[in-house]
């Protein structure tokens, strides 16, 4: 039988309440609905046993939904945020030699003191962000990287999915 909660082939189904709708249900998600009583159906729940088995376009659209659901949680699970590299130091250092500076002349170039750029360059000062935007375009390098972290996607399907949705975002 397939579950008309969850849509997988699930073995034997119970029918179940679920909002008030008759669903035949696996037994994970028998915990989401109240019992069906065929009794009760048959006396004072009119209501409930007339109510027509839902579609398999209700189905559909109620499993759409709920995939919807799930999968914007993982979106807003996958968090980006800029970082400054690690060796910030010696990529500046690198950048500055290739353009044939000594530090002095590279801080001239940018009206900053020697003495802080020696530091930075030393991987002891991490530089402000103007500072870091104006060695970046001083030196036409890159110092900053994304790192994406993706707190809580493996604890739901869709994966997959989930990825490509981001892929499109960007
Ligand atoms: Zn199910």
């Amino acid at each position: 039988m397939l579950c008309e909660l969850c849509g997988k082939e699930a073995g034997p189904t119970r029918p179940v309440f679920v909002e008030g709708t008759k669903l035949n249900v696996c037994q994970n998600c028998m915990r989401f609905g109240e019992e069906y009583k065929a009794q009760q159906a048959a006396g004072s729940g009119k209501a409930k046993a007339n109510a027509p088995a839902p579609s398999a376009a209700v189905i559909e659209e109620r499993l759409q939904k709920r995939e919807k659901r799930m999968q914007t949680k993982d979106v807003y699970a996958n968090t980006q945020s800029v970082e400054l590299v690690d060796d910030y130091g010696r990529v500046i250092k690198d950048a500055r030699l290739a353009a044939g500076m000594d530090l002095e002349q590279f801080a001239a170039s940018i009206f900053e003191k020697k003495g802080i750029l020696a530091k930075v360059e030393a991987n002891d000062l991490v530089p402000d962000e103007k500072l870091m935007k104006k060695i970046e375009k001083a030196l036409n390098i890159k110092l900053t990287e994304v790192v994406q972290s993706s707190v809580g996607t493996n604890k739901t399907p869709g994966t997959k999915m989930t990825l490509e949705n981001f892929i499109k975002k960007k």
